[in-house]
Formats: structure tokens, C-alpha cells, sequence
């Protein structure tokens, strides 16, 4: 009994402890959960929109790249087929050069012919004044077998000779105008064939033109997205002076009610029991490697989903709350222009206003947020400014 009285005496004790530290009056009256709220819609779903930018950037990038690359076939191509009409063009001239030349050859050959023919005529014709007599009449003339047989000599040798001549020049109108038909045959291939090979450049031009103002258009958007990546990124800036103004404003509020300040830098402990590092602080190359994005902080692993986050510094809850990029996190202020902030908390375990120990529980480890895995984001700002916490954190492991 007495054990359960001095037990229950104890327990009133406790509770009325815990009613005074609960008591002490929150140093809202100007910086109010009103205040935190503008800032929390503020905030709320930046990270998301930064993020589809990221990644809208970065498959403009892949988009780029893969234009680049038909555009280098397309190129290659494109000489390639160049090469290839100037060689059709060249033997588009030869062939022409041939069949002129022929021409001439053919000309020259028929003329000969004619010429050769003329003459033929001039002897029969001369033969026929001279003896008065047609060539048949000559023959007819014969007095005699034999006689026959010369003047049919005579005749034939007249005959042959300018016949011979005749049919050479016959055989070689042929040859020659067999020689300037397939010239010519071939001459029409070679011009069909370029007619293909220029249809074929200018298609592909065309694709090139294409290809050229896809990449412009490309190129166009990225800096667009990359502009909007930009202004995002200057709100978050914009949300950080926040903090920080609103942590300059509670440390004057705290004075003027006479509370000592507690304005000394250092003496953070670590957040967490585990001391595995996952991300430095500092500049990383984003996913699509455009731009980068300016760590602030460091990422602590190991920690799975149940871990408890203890408040690196005693202080007063400026921000508990949830934002699209850093989940649930909360803030706490240490002095004018001194916070720490723990982010990606499954859960939270303290509001706004609440004084916290150093090695309070803040709330639990996850991966709430812009989180691809269960970690803690912890940052440090001191005098308005984010440091590399790992100038206060020592024995840390590094990994990847
Ligand atoms: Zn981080």
C-alpha cells in the first residue's frame, strides 16, 4: 500500500513536471504556426514539381542525344550519297563525251558511204555514156561465151570494188551504231541512277532540316525546363530565409522575455545512432547530368523505418510539418540564425513552439517525401547559413 502511495505521489510529481514544461508559454505570439503554415504551402509540392522537372530534363536530354546521333547517321549519309552522284555524274560526261564522239564517227561513216556510192554510180553512168550502152547491154553485147566471161569480169570487178567498199562502210555504220546505242543505253542508266541518288539527298536533307530544328525545339524546352528548375530552386532558397528570419525573430522574442540566449555555435551530437553516411554535402550531379543539385546537407543510412531521431541540439520546434520534399520534418532553432532540420520521418513526435532537449526524440526515421530509401536528410545552419555537418559529426563512415 505504502509503496503503491509513495508510487502514485511519485506519478504526481511527474505529471505535474510534465504540465510546467508543457506550461511554459509557447514564444508563438508573432512567429505562430500561422506563419509556418504560409511557409508549409509554400514549400508543398515544390520537390515534386522539381523533381518532374529533373526528370523532364534529363529525358530531354536522352531526347538530344539520340537526335544528335541520327542527325550524325543522316550526315555520314548524306557525303556518302554525294560521293555517289558526283561518280554518277562524272560517268554521265563520259558517256556523253562517247556517244558525241561516236556521233561524229557515225556521221563520218555514212558520209563516206554516200560518198562511196556517188562514185559507184559515177562509173556505171560513165561506162553507159561511153560505150552508150547500160550495164546489161555490156553483158548482152558479148559475141562470144568467153567474151561474156570477161565482160562479166570486167563488170564484176568494177562491182566488187566499189561494192566492197559499200558493204565495209555498211558494216561499220552498224558497229557504230550499235556502239552509240548501248552508250546511250548506258548513258539512260546513269541518269536514272541519278535521278534516284538526288531524290534520295534530298530526302534526306529534308530529314537533316528536320533533325536540326527537332534538336532546336529540344534544346528550347531543356533551358525552359531548366529556367522553371531555377526558379524553384530560388523559392526553396526563399523558404530557407524564412527559417532563418523566423529563428532570428523567436531568439529576439526569447530575450525580450529575459530567457538567456544560447547563441554558441557547435555541440551537435549525431541524430541517430547510426554514423553511415549515404550523401555528402555539397554539389552532386543530378540523375540526368543537367545542372547539379546543391546538397545541403547530409544523408544518413542504416537507419530502416524505426529509428529514433534525437534532437542534435537543445532548442525550440520552429517547424514540424509535412512538405512534398522533405516529408515530415521538423526544424529547430538553437539561437538567432542556428536550426537543424531532420527530414524524410515517417513520423513526427513534436510541434511548433515545444522546447527539446539535446537527445529528444524528434520523431522516427523513413522515407517520406523526395526519398528513394529509408534515411535521415540532416542539415545545420548556423548564422543563416547551411553547413557541412560532418565539421561537427566525427567518427562517420562513408558509403556509397
Ligand atoms: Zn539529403
Amino acid at each position: 500500500m505504502r509503496h503503491l502511495r509513495r508510487g502514485t505521489r511519485v506519478l504526481a510529481a511527474l505529471l505535474c513536471a510534465l504540465m510546467l514544461v508543457a506550461a511554459v508559454p509557447a514564444p508563438a505570439v508573432a512567429v505562430t504556426q500561422a506563419d509556418i503554415d504560409a511557409l508549409k504551402k509554400d514549400a508543398s509540392g515544390l520537390a515534386q514539381q522539381k523533381k518532374e522537372l529533373k526528370n523532364k530534363i534529363s529525358a530531354l536530354s536522352d531526347d538530344i542525344s539520340d537526335n544528335m546521333k541520327k542527325k550524325e547517321l543522316l550526315d555520314g549519309q548524306i557525303s556518302v550519297l554525294s560521293s555517289e552522284i558526283a561518280n554518277v555524274e562524272e560517268q554521265i560526261r563520259t558517256y556523253t563525251d562517247l556517244i558525241t564522239q561516236t556521233e561524229a564517227e557515225l556521221l563520218d561513216a555514212q558520209q563516206r558511204e554516200e560518198a562511196q556510192y556517188e562514185l559507184f554510180c559515177r562509173r556505171v553512168r560513165d561506162m553507159e555514156e561511153r560505150g552508150n550502152v547500160s550495164y546489161w547491154s555490156v553483158l548482152f553485147k558479148a559475141n562470144s561465151f568467153t567474151d561474156l566471161l570477161s565482160r562479166l569480169d570486167i563488170v564484176n570487178e568494177i562491182m566488187d570494188a566499189d561494192q566492197k567498199v559499200i558493204d565495209d562502210l555498211q558494216a561499220l555504220q552498224v558497229e557504230i551504231e550499235e556502239k552509240k546505242t548501248a552508250l546511250e543505253d548506258q548513258k539512260t542508266q546513269s541518269e536514272a541512277a541519278k535521278t534516284e541518288l538526288v531524290a534520295k539527298k534530298t530526302e534526306l536533307n529534308v530529314q537533316r532540316e528536320r533533325a536540326n530544328k527537332l534538336v532546336q525545339e529540344l534544346r528550347a524546352s531543356q533551358s525552359e525546363a531548366q529556367g522553371d528548375l531555377d526558379d524553384l530552386s530560388a523559392e526553396e532558397e526563399a523558404i530557407q530565409a524564412e527559417i532563418v528570419r523566423l529563428s532570428k525573430k523567436l531568439a529576439e522574442e526569447q530575450a525580450a522575455q529575459g530567457k538567456p540566449s544560447n547563441a554558441a555555435l557547435g555541440g551537435y551530437i549525431w541524430p541517430v545512432s547510426s554514423r553511415r553516411i549515404t550523401s555528402t554535402f555539397g554539389g552532386r550531379a543530378s540523375p540526368g547530368g543537367i545542372g547539379s543539385t546543391n546538397h545541403k546537407g547530409v544523408d544518413i543510412g542504416g537507419v530502416g523505418y524505426t529509428s529514433q531521431i534525437y534532437a542534435a541540439k537543445a532548442g525550440t520546434v520552429i517547424v514540424s510539418q509535412y512538405s512534398s520534399s522533405y516529408g515530415n520534418y521538423v526544424v529547430v532553432s538553437h539561437g538567432s540564425g542556428n536550426t537543424t532540420l531532420y527530414a524524410h520521418m515517417s513520423s513526427r513526435k513534436v510541434s511548433v513552439g515545444q522546447y527539446v532537449n539535446q537527445g529528444d526524440v524528434l520523431g522516427i526515421t523513413g522515407s517520406t517525401g523526395n526519398s528513394t530509401g529509408p534515411h535521415l536528410h540532416f542539415e545545420i545552419t548556423e548564422n543563416g547559413t547551411r553547413i557541412n555537418p560532418l565539421k561537427y559529426l566525427t567518427g562517420y563512415v562513408l558509403a556509397g
